[in-house]
């Protein structure tokens, strides 16, 4: 049995957890803040391999009661035209399709879950640096604590200290050139169907919303932002000021999306978007990053939180397999590498369209109506969501 000091207590860390404990280790994880999930992200839409991976943990039924069917796509243009309307990452065996749920209720219900199985969660324990001891890991908090163990995972997202800690001259997040902001509107009777996510490419701004089954419109929008922009001024972008800006940029569509921007309360402050398209070092005999940390993805690929997912149960699949940690390690990133860099390179080409100035948006709209009536015969964002692990199967 090892110890395994988990930095990180999101999605990858607590299924890390949770998997580990399942095949007979201790994890324990370290989380810098009281509470998880605060701010960015408010929502997002779980793809069926993440939901399969979790089946074999019991933890695909928790994710489906607290989110909400999205079986299907409609994309249109900012002129109104509807250019498709597809399934959304195809579905499961049991049928299970796609799940869009509240980032803060997948946090807290999965801690929750993991503390109910037995699980120790430290709070505000920010990792500040680890060294290898030579058989076992020494952590160092920023209170002043620390803790030893078997090995050290870095869950800790996209800003990870793990990954500076096992390689100093790791590459720093890659921007890309769009700001998200989004929320939850109420009070508004649209006609469409329920879980049908919509998604606008328009003039100037990209715009989805979807209709949760009660009535209440959950949306965001992606405005192309050329210059990575300063913490202080995403801090300045947010009330009236914010939402005119954003209702300006609409008004020239014809979509509902001026309307939902109204009937929002609260429109969340806008952040950046990075990912990574290559973490070169993700290990070291007693130390990785998983998740986030190893290979932030646009959220145009969709599958952020399913390769941590996908991450988590592979990483507990070789621990539990491969007697020797380092080997277990590099037998890891044997299985993953591949293909979460392949992952990232779609979410890239899919954001691409979204990131275009006016004359760029002409040119695009007309490769998006054109590619959209002659669809390839095979999706280029299958490979992504038909992906499964085979939790039973014996690491090689
Ligand atoms: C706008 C937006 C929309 C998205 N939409 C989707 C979507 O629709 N579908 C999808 O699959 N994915 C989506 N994602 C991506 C998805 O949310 C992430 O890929 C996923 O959350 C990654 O999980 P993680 O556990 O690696 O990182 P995180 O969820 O970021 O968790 C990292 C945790 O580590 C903690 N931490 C950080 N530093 C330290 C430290 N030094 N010590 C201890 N703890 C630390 C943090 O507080 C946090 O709790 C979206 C992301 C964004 C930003």
């Amino acid at each position: 049995m090892a110890k395994a000091l988990i930095a990180g207590g999101g999605i990858a860390g607590t299924i890390t957890a949770i998997a580990l404990h399942e095949t007979g280790h201790e994890p324990v994880i370290h989380e810098a803040y009281d509470r998880t999930a605060e701010g960015v992200g408010a929502f997002l839409t779980l793809a069926v391999n993440g939901l399969d991976a979790l089946t074999p943990l019991g933890l695909k039924g928790l994710v489906k009661d607290l989110g909400f069917d999205t079986p299907r796509i409609k994309m249109h243009l900012g002129n109104g035209r509807e250019l498709a309307d597809f399934a959304l990452g195809g579905q499961l065996e049991d049928g299970t399709v796609s799940q869009t749920v509240l980032r803060s209720d997948l946090y807290v219900a999965l801690r929750d879950e993991a503390v109910r199985r037995g699980i120790e969660v430290r709070y505000g324990k920010r990792l500040a640096d680890a060294r290898d001891t030579g058989g076992g890991v020494l952590a160092t908090f920023a209170d002043g604590s620390s803790s030893d163990g078997d090995l050290l995972i870095g869950a800790d997202g996209l800003r990870s200290r793990v990954r500076e800690i096992i390689d100093p001259r790791a590459p720093s997040p890659r921007y890309v050139p769009l700001l998200n902001t989004g929320g939850l509107a109420e009070g508004l009777r649209l006609d469409d169907e329920p879980g049908v996510m919509h998604m606008t490419f328009g003039k100037r701004l990209f715009f989805s919303h979807v209709v949760h089954p009660d009535g209440g419109v959950w949306w965001f929008a992606n405005v192309p932002r050329k210059q990575d922009p300063a913490q202080a001024e995403l801090a300045a972008m947010t009330g009236d000021a914010w939402r005119e800006d954003l209702i300006r940029r609409l008004a020239v569509d014809r979509t509902p999306a001026v309307e939902i921007v109204r009937a929002t309360r609260e429109i969340y402050r806008p952040w950046a978007t990075y990912d990574f398209p290559s973490v070169p070092t993700w290990r070291t005999d007693r130390m990785v990053v998983i998740g986030d940390a190893a290979h932030a993805t646009s959220p145009a690929a969709g599958q952020g939180a399913a390769m941590a997912i996908e991450d988590a149960v592979t990483l507990a699949r070789c621990l539990r397999d491969v007697p020797s940690i380092p080997k277990a390690l590099a037998v890891y990133e044997g299985l993953r590498r591949e293909r979460v860099e392949a992952v990232v390179e779609r979410g890239k080409r899919n954001g691409d369209a979204k990131a275009v100035g006016p004359v760029g948006r002409v040119i695009r709209d007309f490769f998006i109506a054109r590619a959209f009536k002659n669809p390839p015969s095979e999706d280029p964002n299958a490979f992504m969501w038909r992906h499964r692990i085979d939790w039973e199967a014996p690491v090689g």
